[in-house]
């Protein structure tokens, strides 16, 4: 578990197409203090709208987890979340030029390999987890998650897609650096065919390619290399999990059990969890270090 929190080297850009928009998206991770989170910059609006993560500023749609409402909303922020978590990233400006962060290849790659460029650089604060007293279960009636009281962050991932080149996936892990790297940072995101038309017909997608993520048809993957590893997809969706559960801005302590989960879910799981006043704490606890006022969950306090 890491003790301290930290930040990147210097600042990093990464450019790429939005899937939204089809327009280049320039991304800024910036340095920043101790205490400060992660904050999200819409650079593109005037003036420049600051939204930082926090409960109240984190949605979660079909295909995406969001930061921010109405037009400052901030689309498919899930995969960046989870290079950030998974490399105990706590302090950090991301300033975006549009409303989506870009896909680059469907994974987390492109992120980890942005931050590793410049390095991580230790700040002399504590880092404080969330972490989870109670058994929290939510369900959308086909998929269920269930956290539990962990002393890190494990997890448990199960998929069950009747399709040839998936069927049923599972993976455990317990989240550190080199997991997250060896195991879940390449993983691709994944959709459908019939899926990925109908979006393009109705103008929710603008760019996207196989360049974006695994695309199948009713058969099998029709990206010319293949899989990375037989069972990416559901390394893809602890991918998800990893990013999702950074939306608190904070890390958790929980064993958490994902059964075809959502980003929906996954949120859902989140705020039940947050609105319970028992059934989490602060690690260490405020009477050591005083809460930064930017980490209180507002209604949850
Ligand atoms: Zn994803």
């Amino acid at each position: 578990m890491e003790i301290f929190q930290h930040t990147i080297g210097q600042k990093v850009v990464l450019e790429g197409e939005g899937v939204l928009t089809g327009e280049d998206i320039r991304l800024e991770l910036c340095p920043a203090p101790p205490n400060y989170g992660l904050v999200f910059v819409r650079t593109d609006l005037r003036p420049e709208r600051e939204i930082p993560l926090r409960p109240e500023t984190i949605e979660a749609t079909e295909g995406s987890s969001v930061v921010g409402k109405g037009e400052e909303a901030i689309f498919f922020v899930e995969h960046l979340l989870a290079a950030l978590n998974g490399l105990s990233i706590d302090n950090l400006i991301i300033r975006i030029s549009g409303p989506e962060v870009p896909l680059f290849d469907g994974s987390a790659r492109a992120f980890v390999e942005a931050i590793l460029s410049v390095g991580r650089k230790p700040q002399w604060s504590l880092r404080r987890y969330l972490r989870v007293q109670e058994e929290i279960a939510v369900s959308d009636g086909v998929g269920r998650v269930v956290l539990r009281p962990a002393p890190d962050f494990r997890l448990r991932c199960e998929i069950d897609f009747p399709h040839p080149a998936i069927g049923r996936q599972q993976i455990s892990l317990q989240l550190n650096q080199e997991k997250f790297l060896s195991e879940l940072s390449f993983a691709r995101t994944f959709g459908f065919l019939d899926d990925i038309i109908a979006k393009r017909k109705a103008g929710v997608f603008r760019g996207g390619s196989l360049e974006n993520a695994i695309v199948l048809d009713e058969k099998g993957v029709l990206n010319p290399d293949g899989l990375r590893l037989p069972d990416e997809f559901v390394r893809h969706k602890a991918l998800d999990l990893v990013g999702d559960f950074y939306l608190l801005g904070v890390p958790l302590l929980a064993e958490v059990e994902a059964y075809r989960s959502t980003h929906r879910l996954h949120l859902k799981a989140l705020k039940t969890l947050l609105a319970r006043e028992f059934a989490w704490s602060w690690y260490p606890s405020p009477g050591r270090v005083p809460v930064h006022p930017r980490y209180v969950p507002s209604f949850a306090v």
